[in-house]
């Protein structure tokens, strides 16, 4: 079954299996704990081995589930990783990530320029709990990543593909070599860019997600997941030291079941989100607006992300709006809910259009003055771009709403 070329969506296909009972759908293991004929057995399986007298080695969910496993592999394949584990949320993900690589005295380098919550984390928690030094760099400047490296001691460094919310995009083949050179650990945040790029083919050895996104676009469950060697995702479930086992963000099966599910049409999903998000950024473009969106020809990154993208996925769903003022921003976010363009709400990747005024809200715990170095203006709205409705009635609200709040002539 050999192909000429690899797509991430054939990857998931492959991996989508059966039910027990021959279902077209997989079965629901709700099971907290699992049974042995044997004893010694169930020693075995606590030490790392297989058992000898049956074929499943589940021990507690916390552990290990059918359902949630099941999930992780259509994760992993789509990913083109060994292994991965779904968690509780995107922030176990990147929390247990980063705190089962790390060791007092590491250096650690991250970009400013992501998820509000994960800068919080590393800012506030991390480097004071774990005793690592942190900086932060612009992962677009190669001199400057290759500037702060610090040789030998850079444990881990850590970026978002198509990052949060100016929609920056870095070069992970260029970075990873810097990082191989170096022993240095690449993890990366795809949460914005499934399908669309697959950043352990372009050498990150980790890649995290917030499920509660564009994976499972449903928004109905909160959850994560971890993506990387079997090596690295048996070390976060070891029952000693790993940060998921112990630290216990465990997605419960019935969460993985509903996500594998909408795995299924996370293709096609992408592919509509991307559509409609590229010819609004055109039209809004044309307009005369500031819009940031990496599929346009004008982006600082359009080429970079072109050369890492996976053919036929896009450049995704979500678009940034610089309007100048945090009030007009505002203004601006009540006028489309009310017309009914999308819904006034945080979060992305939901079959409706979603949008927030990032500096805010989500990305309210970066302080002024970083937002301001990374791009983020007071007045930027994110949006993420959804499918439902027609696009044309659908741009026609926006357009109004442009006019109303005197944004457009
Ligand atoms: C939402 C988000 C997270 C956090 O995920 P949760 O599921 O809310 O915990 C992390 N990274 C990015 C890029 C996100 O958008």
């Amino acid at each position: 079954m050999n192909s000429s070329f690899w797509d991430p969506a054939q990857a998931l296909q492959d991996a989508f299996v059966l039910g027990d009972d021959m279902g077209v759908n997989p079965c629901i293991s709700p099971s907290t704990t699992f049974a042995y004929y044997d004893a010694e057995d169930m020693t075995r399986v606590f030490s790392g081995q297989k058992p000898l007298k049956q074929k499943s080695g589940y021990l507690y969910t916390r552990h290990t589930n059918p359902t949630v496993c099941r999930l992780g592999s259509l994760i992993a394949a789509m990913e083109d990783t060994e292994a991965c584990a779904p968690v509780a949320s995107g922030m176990a993900a990147i929390t247990c990530a980063l705190n089962q690589l790390v060791e007092k005295g590491d250096h650690v380098i991250s970009s400013p320029c992501i998820y509000g919550g994960t800068y919080a984390y590393q800012k506030n928690l991390f480097e004071k709990h774990f005793g690592v030094t942190l900086d932060f760099a612009d992962f677009t400047d190669l001199d400057e990543v290759n500037k702060k490296l610090v040789v030998s001691k850079t444990r881990l460094v850590y970026f978002e593909t198509i990052a949060n919310p100016v929609l920056a995009v870095a070069s992970i083949p260029d970075i990873a070599q810097i990082c191989k050179e170096n022993g240095t650990v690449l993890v990366v945040d795809n949460t914005f860019s499934p399908l669309i790029v697959t950043p352990a083919q372009h050498g990150a050895d980790i890649v995290v997600y917030s499920t509660t996104k564009f994976l499972s676009g449903s928004s109905i469950h909160v959850g994560g997941a971890i993506c990387g060697s079997e090596n690295f995702i048996d070390s976060l479930l070891n029952v000693r030291d790993g940060w998921v086992m112990l630290a216990g963000p465990t997605m419960d099966p019935f969460a993985a079941f509903d996500i594998a599910k909408d795995l299924e049409s996370l293709p096609i999903r992408v592919k509509a989100h991307s559509t409609r998000a590229a010819i609004y950024a055109n039209r809004l473009k044309d307009l005369g607006l500031e819009v940031h969106y990496p599929g346009l020809a004008s982006h600082p990154h359009h080429v970079v992300l072109s050369n890492i993208g996976n053919p036929d996925y896009g450049f995704g769903g979500m678009i940034a709006l610089d309007l100048g003022t945090e009030a007009k921003a505002k203004s601006f976010a009540n006028r489309l809910h009310a017309l009914k363009f999308g819904i006034l709400a945080v979060s992305l990747g939901f079959s409706q259009t979603l949008f927030s005024c990032s500096g805010s809200s989500t990305s309210s715990e970066i302080p002024e003055d970083k937002q301001k170095a990374m791009g983020l203006s007071p007045g930027l709205l994110r949006l993420s771009i959804g499918y439902t409705g027609n696009m044309e009635i659908m741009w026609q609200r926006l357009e109004q709403a442009l006019k109303e709040e005197d944004l457009i002539s």
